[in-house]
């Protein structure tokens, strides 16, 4: 979801800051497309990196962990104690817990109670890679289908209507599915997206005066 917003706002803006400058059709389209691909690409290195290195610091935080339960048992039971107690439980109850944790699986407890990872954090770097990819992508190609299609003079209005109006559905779907008020998170989405493109058109119009 944010990676198609993510789409939509940066394709938009440089297609209607390309086209401000009075570039012709083609130059739009070709900027547009070449837009998609850098930030699809963009998206995919930096989520890769991003969730590598999580990864990496919750391997690092397993085996230090792993590594404590051997060599200072007590230690780690008094800390799983602690944890329980100040989660408002009494010190016998918490002992109890603790131990019966610990006998089960020593190094979940600690991973789940005190470092708070759950199976679900475990994370996949090219998965998460590929995803950011493609939901960026599917956001681009919206503002970038218009490009063709549009009467040369309307290009800039038509590319920003159309791309706030997908923003608008997105943030309406994505409060629908966090169960939010619809009203906010469009308005969000849609001030932010008219922002962007307004910055753009602007700087566009002036470089276009400028240089041209
Ligand atoms: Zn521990």
């Amino acid at each position: 979801m944010l990676g198609a917003n993510d789409g939509i706002v940066s394709t938009a803006s440089l297609i209607v800051g390309v086209a401000a400058s009075d570039a012709g059709r083609s130059s739009v389209l070709i900027a547009g497309v070449a837009a998609l691909f850098a930030g699809a690409m963009s998206m995919a290195a930096g989520e890769y990196v991003s969730v590598s290195s999580q990864l990496d610091t919750e391997k690092a935080d397993l085996a230090r962990e792993k590594s404590e339960l051997e060599q200072q048992p007590d230690a780690e039971r008094e800390e799983l104690v602690r944890i329980y107690q100040a989660r408002g439980v009494e010190r016998e109850t918490a002992a109890s817990v603790a131990d019966q944790m610990m006998a089960h699986d020593a190094l979940a407890a600690h991973a789940r109670d005190e470092l708070g990872m759950s199976e679900a954090t475990s994370a996949r770097p090219l998965q998460a890679a590929m995803t950011s990819a493609l939901t960026f992508t599917a956001g681009a190609a919206a503002p970038l289908a218009v490009v063709p299609l549009a009467p040369a003079s309307m290009l800039v209005p038509v590319v920003a209507i159309v791309s706030l109006a997908c923003l608008a559905v997105l943030g309406a779907l994505g409060a629908r599915a966090g169960g939010a008020p619809l009203g906010p998170s469009i308005l969000r989405v849609g001030f932010w997206g008219a922002l962007a493109m307004a910055v753009t058109a602007g700087i566009g119009s002036l470089f276009g005066t400028v240089v041209g």
